[in-house]
């Protein structure tokens, strides 16, 4: 080997021989802690299982096409990989917010298994199919924390005319309740909250919450996160693209994903509660659980919601037909094992 050949770093010497240059775009803010880095983990994977044949450069929120314009992007062949969620398409695919997070619905371990083994995979093809894009769970959060307000929270009363940003089915709920949901991408989060355009916000939990200093921006910190109680990201794959590999490099490049999706659990897992008591030190911050009552309320408001969304077109009705199915069953076993064992570890 020569001296040169020595000096190679292993990734130099994988970019000399990629035989596929792949754009990933992302809703994320480069390298955003969780999910950012769980776009880089997935490039990183792709790249290293293939030996270097594939090779994929991440683009921030911005860099390439806007956070929001992800799902457009991969549709139409600008990038051949997207790292977002689907509930950000509610607009333009409506059955795609079952394959993000129902409130009061599946867990991550739950909707793993959903959509893995229980059905959901071939659905969620299914539904991305006529715009030629093969979707992939990309990691999930956990539950998610309820969010960061200006004021507290005692009755579902305090919610009505509350500007809130809060995405898919959950803003749906806060708009039967009265409220205002609105949608902006992370990066916008914190100026509006600040600057009081918007009195309320939901992010995801303390490990992003913590990066975006949303704890400067209110004081009131609510939990349980009802809205998302186990939020799948999703990957998006150029179909095109993606037929267009060799077998073996497709196979790499579904099985990378579903590295990186049981990866992001683990980290926002080990982070949140690290980031938790970050914040707690900080001060000046009311940690509270929304009141019983008001969960009772949302609940019942969110499964009049979720059940008139699913009827909204035909696609809609046969994904969460799915879900439900799913769910009722999963939570006759989940109250006596899950359930039944964190209420046993920590008694009330
Ligand atoms: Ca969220």
């Amino acid at each position: 080997m020569t001296m040169a050949g020595a000096l190679l770093t292993p990734f130099m010497a994988n970019a000399a021989k990629a035989e596929y240059k792949w754009k990933m775009v992302t809703t994320w803010p480069k390298n955003f802690p969780g999910l950012g880095t769980g776009a880089n983990e997935l490039a990183k994977l792709i790249n290293d299982m293939s030996d270097g044949r594939i090779e994929v450069k991440v683009y921030g929120a911005k860099e390439l096409v806007g956070a929001l314009e992800v799902f457009d992007a991969v549709s139409r062949g600008t990038a051949e990989l997207g790292h977002s969620a689907a509930y950000y398409w509610k607009g333009k695919v409506p059955a795609g917010q079952f394959f993000t997070s129902v409130p009061f619905g599946l867990t991550a371990q739950e909707m793993n298994g959903w959509i893995f083994t229980g059905g959901g995979l071939e659905l969620w093809h299914e539904v991305y199919e006529p715009f030629g894009i093969v979707p992939m769970p990309g990691g999930n959060t956990g539950v998610q924390m309820g969010g960061w307000f200006n004021k507290r929270i005692d009755s579902l009363a305090d919610v009505k005319g509350l500007k809130m940003r809060i995405p898919g089915l959950g803003g749906e709920v806060l708009k039967r309740a009265g409220g205002t949901p609105v949608l902006l991408p992370g990066s916008e989060i914190f100026p509006a909250l600040q600057s009081g355009t918007i009195d309320a916000t939901e992010w995801v939990g303390p490990y992003n919450d913590l990066a975006f200093g949303l704890n400067k921006a209110a004081k009131y910190y609510y939990y349980p996160g009802w809205h998302e109680p186990g939020s799948s990201m999703e990957i998006l794959i150029n179909k095109k693209a993606l037929e267009g590999l060799p077998e073996n490099l497709q196979s790499i490049v579904l099985n990378a994903t579903k590295i990186a999706n049981a990866d992001m659990l683990a980290d926002f897992t080990t982070r949140n509660h690290a980031a938790l008591g970050q914040l707690m030190s900080k001060g000046d911050i009311e940690l509270l659980p929304f009141p019983k009552d008001v969960l009772a309320e949302l609940k019942v408001l969110s499964e009049q919601v979720v059940e008139e969304e699913a009827q909204k077109d035909e696609m809609s009705k046969k994904v969460y037909a799915s879900y439900k199915a799913y769910r009722d069953q999963v939570i006759k076993w989940h109250d006596i094992s899950e359930k039944a064992y964190l209420n046993a570890r920590s008694p009330e």
